[in-house]
């Protein structure tokens, strides 16, 4: 039996090696069970040594992969990617930073035994993590699946085991716009939830700013989620709805207290009200069809300069 393990790896020169080390503690579990090892190490568009690292590791351990793509694609692009090449019975998703315990292999392993398809993790805590980036977190799980049918669990990290028939139907989703949190859900199958406390990042800095994660929860919602289409629809009919209050109000005051229409300080705000609501209805519009735009092109996902 094999089993995968892929590294999604941007600017992780420090990590490679440790992650590696701490990986190969398990390696008593892995022949008790009799589980060979295979590594990938994708390499998404590193501009340091990262894939020097892999290739040092690889001249001693040949069940070492690596993975380099062109440019910068994305861990999203580098799951993708890893999903693709793994070949194992078993496949495991882990960040190279150490924030993914090897050291919960064995348990997680455990409970495909028991017949889990799926052994996913969570954090217990959001410890150590901004305020502010912990309370919109919180709003975009809350949001997320509010209005959205695929069940997305709040604090999810991307550090998963699952089988090969889950891969495989990971596999089967083949859009651009990926959002892998969703994709999980959306395929189902029996997942076991564990979670641990956060661990701090081994060396280096994370990738992933605030206005990047931002963008990425756009990105989560527009995949799985048509709702902010109906919002302008609703809109529109509230709007329309007032107007008619409105004119009725004005109509009956008239023909009562013969009172002239006041005010054109009103029908500006009105004005710029309305043609506001009007542009955000658009701009979600626009932010569909865009999506769409590039999912028709159907241009790859990554590409790959070099493999090992
Ligand atoms: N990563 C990647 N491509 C990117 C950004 C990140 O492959 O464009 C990898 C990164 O090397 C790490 C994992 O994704 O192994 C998680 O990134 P990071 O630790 O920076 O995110 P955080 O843990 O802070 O959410
Ligand atoms: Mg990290």
């Amino acid at each position: 039996m094999l089993l995968s393990v892929i590294v999604p790896c941007f600017n992780e020169e420090e990590n490679v090696a440790a992650f590696y080390k701490e990986l190969m503690k398990n390696r008593p579990f892995f022949e008790k069970e009799g589980l060979q090892t295979e590594i990938l190490y994708i390499n998404d568009g590193s501009a340091d040594n990262t894939a020097a690292e892999v290739k040092r590791l690889h001249e001693r351990d040949r069940f070492v992969h690596l993975v380099s793509f062109s440019r910068n694609f994305g861990k999203e692009a580098a799951i993708y990617a890893g999903l693709q090449k793994a070949k194992g019975d078993f496949v495991a998703i882990m960040d190279a930073d150490l924030q993914d315990p090897p050291s919960l292999l064995p348990e997680m392993f455990s409970y495909l035994k028991q017949g889990y398809d799926s052994v996913a993790t969570r954090r217990a805590t959001r410890k150590g993590e901004p305020v502010i980036r912990s309370f919109f977190a919180r709003l975009f799980y809350r949001i997320m699946n509010r209005i959205s049918k695929t069940e997305i669990v709040d604090g999810a990290r991307d550090y998963r085991l699952m089988t090969r028939q889950v891969v495989d139907s990971i596999l089967k989703l083949c859009e651009y716009n990926r959002f892998t949190k969703g994709i999980y859900g959306w395929v189902g199958y029996e997942t076991k939830w564990i979670s641990y406390e956060n661990v701090e990042r081994a060396n280096g800095k994370t990738k992933f700013n605030f206005w990047r994660l931002f963008l990425y929860s756009l990105d989560g919602i527009m995949a799985f989620s048509t709702v902010p289409l109906a919002i302008s629809s609703v809109m529109g009919v509230l709007f329309c709805l007032a107007a008619f209050l409105a004119i009725l109000a004005l109509i009956i005051k008239n023909l009562l207290y013969h009172d002239p229409v006041a005010g054109w300080p009103s029908m500006v705000c009105i004005i710029l009200l309305v043609s506001g609501v009007q542009l955000f209805s658009v701009g979600i519009l626009g932010q569909y069809l865009a999506k769409t735009y590039l999912e028709v092109k159907r241009r790859p996902i990554y590409l790959i300069k070099e493999e090992l």
